[in-house]
């Protein structure tokens, strides 16, 4: 089994051949499209229509191409939530950043960062650095 990548809400598969496909449209505008992202943590390429061109610095609202359910977190302002499945099975929350340009990527299970990755990723260090003597409280 290889590696899924699945909507949080209708856990449809959003991986297509090498690609993971998300809906995107610009924030308060109504330039949207599609965006295929590469599957490898790490790995920032997107693929665009040459119509549509991911602005560095802007936000984007993703959503599931196939139930149009909004992917950004509500719980962590500018960041997307997506899960991914590994080869056993396992489940994890993948967050991104929404605002193009932005390179870092969480990988989450059960409140418990597993691997973070990329140059920004500090940015957003204060929603998983939870204090010790807090996590008690989870
Ligand atoms: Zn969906």
């Amino acid at each position: 089994m290889a590696v899924e990548y699945i909507c949080k809400i209708c856990r449809g598969h959003l991986n297509v051949k090498t690609s993971i496909v998300l809906a995107a449209s610009r924030l308060h505008s109504s330039i949207r499209g599609l965006v295929f992202l590469n599957p490898e943590i790490g790995n920032y390429t997107t693929t665009t229509h040459p119509t549509f061109t991911i602005q560095e610095g802007e936000e984007y609202i993703y959503n599931c191409p196939i139930c149009h359910s909004q992917l950004n977190s509500t719980k962590y302002k500018h960041l997307v939530r997506i899960i991914m499945i590994d080869e056993n099975g396992k489940e994890f929350d993948i967050y991104f950043s929404g605002i193009a340009g932005e390179k870092c990527t969480y990988k989450i299970r059960e409140n418990k960062v597993l691997q973070k990755i990329g140059p920004d990723v500090k940015t957003y260090d204060k929603y998983f650095d939870i204090p010790e003597e807090y996590k008690k409280y989870l």
